[in-house]
């Protein structure tokens, strides 16, 4: 390891002391987010023993703040592969582990005619099967908006292939899991300190494995500066909400909106997609300013969860501009036909970001791995990630 990356070395009174549990794992995760907890799954899967460690005491990360949308159709490139390998890891983990995953699509909403013209133009790609386009009527009824067919909707285009899960159970529940298997342990309350090879230093003593993991998101900085900074790793801070559903919105599919095909590769890459820009810039500058992507999914108990902003830097404020949350809820309350959503709860979520490449996968020492996703789709590439680190097909990044 080059001086750069050299971590942080553990106080000699934290070394002598034994860790919670004593053994050598094969496998030692560093995050019990999802990337931690779907390499977990995945290796106690291939029949190894896993150790993860966090320095929470229960998942509170980017993982449980997100849409839990598997949003793998809007995904383009290598990136649509590994989500597309995700997808069955999400729906074995659901069925071991008893969280809920469902195959309920997503809904493209289109309301100008550009806005189609990007939709049809996915659907002639990808084919009838997998961009299956839908009237105004129809996205109307989806939508459980009472005014439409006329209205605002030109018309949408249903995703069948994305899944959506409950962000708040996820995570938990596979932390939880593998805390149960004969061959998983969870160190809560564990901060790490430093790694190296075989040994990773923590608060309460070392931890010991063959292979080490690294997933502790836009934080690697805190481990790892240099190997951050060297990706260009910003936190992004999102604002979100959760809305009570207004009366008649029954879909189960995600919902994504124009700024939504905005900041996705396979709409973005659409012949129409410059003028689509150039539309929303006219007509939802403030939108754009907040680099919002305003989408929204549903709850299993009904309610909404409404999003979202990106703002970028080294270290997030803590303090929320109200106006951007009204940006938001107005949009999301315009695509449904309301006057206003009745907004239960309001946070903030970070995950890491690049202007490199939407991933870290670096190799820092023998049998220690550093992942971050750095795009913010990582509950779409957890399972894939996972999938691909165990068969040895996950390259390191550049
Ligand atoms: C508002 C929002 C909406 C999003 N929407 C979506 C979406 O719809 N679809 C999608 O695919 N993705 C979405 N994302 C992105 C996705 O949530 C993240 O990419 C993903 O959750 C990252 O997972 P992670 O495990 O790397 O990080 P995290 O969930 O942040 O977990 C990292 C863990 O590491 C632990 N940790 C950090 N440092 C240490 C240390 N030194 N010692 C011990 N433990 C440590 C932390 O306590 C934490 O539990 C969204 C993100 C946000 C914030």
């Amino acid at each position: 390891m080059s001086s750069s990356t050299t971590p942080t070395t553990a106080p000699a009174s934290s070394r002598t002391r034994a860790p919670g549990t004593p053994g050598r794992s094969d496998v030692v995760i560093v995050g019990a987010g999802i990337i931690g907890l779907a390499h977990a799954f995945e290796a106690l899967s291939n029949g190894l023993s896993v150790t993860v460690v966090d320095r929470d005491r229960q998942p509170v990360g980017a993982s449980v703040r997100n849409f839990g949308h598997c949003c793998i159709s809007a995904q383009d490139g290598g990136l649509l592969a590994l989500a597309q390998r995700s997808r069955p890891g999400w729906l074995r983990a659901a069925e071991t582990v008893g969280i809920w995953a469902e195959q309920a699509g997503t809904l493209v909403v289109a309301r100008s005619a550009t806005e189609a013209a990007v939709l049809e133009e996915l659907r002639d790609e990808r084919g009838g099967d997998a961009v299956e386009l839908r009237t105004a009527a129809r996205t109307a009824a989806l939508l459980g908006r009472a005014d439409d067919a006329a209205g605002d909707l030109v018309g949408g285009a249903f995703l069948p292939a994305d899944l959506r899960v409950n962000p708040r159970e996820a995570a938990p529940g596979l932390a939880r899991w593998v805390a149960e298997q004969p061959q998983g342990r969870v160190l809560w309350g564990t901060a790490v300190t430093g790694v190296e090879p075989g040994t990773v230093h923590t608060t309460r003593g070392p931890v010991h494995g063959d292979r080490i993991l690294i997933c502790v998101g836009h934080d690697l900085d805190y481990l790892f500066p240099d190997i951050a900074e060297g990706h260009g790793i910003q936190r992004c801070r999102l604002t979100m909400a959760r809305a009570a559903a207004p009366a008649g919105f029954r879909t189960s599919s995600a919902v994504l909106t124009a700024t939504s095909m905005l900041r996705y590769d396979a709409f973005t890459s659409r012949p129409s997609a410059a003028l689509l820009r150039e539309e929303v810039l006219g007509h939802s500058r403030e939108l754009l300013d907040i680099g919002a992507n305003v989408m929204f999914t549903r709850l299993p108990d009904g309610t909404v969860l409404v999003g979202d902003s990106h703002h970028y830097d080294a270290t997030t404020t803590p303090f929320v501009d109200e106006r951007t949350h009204e940006l938001l809820t107005d949009a999301v309350a315009r695509v449904l036909g309301v006057e206003r959503l009745r907004v239960l709860e309001r946070w903030q979520g970070v995950y890491a970001s690049s202007p490199r490449g939407p991933l870290l996968v670096r190799d820092l020492a023998p049998g220690v791995r550093a992942i971050s996703v750095t795009s913010g789709i990582g509950m779409t590439l957890s399972f894939g990630l996972a999938a691909a680190t165990f068969d040895g097909t996950l390259a390191p990044t550049a």
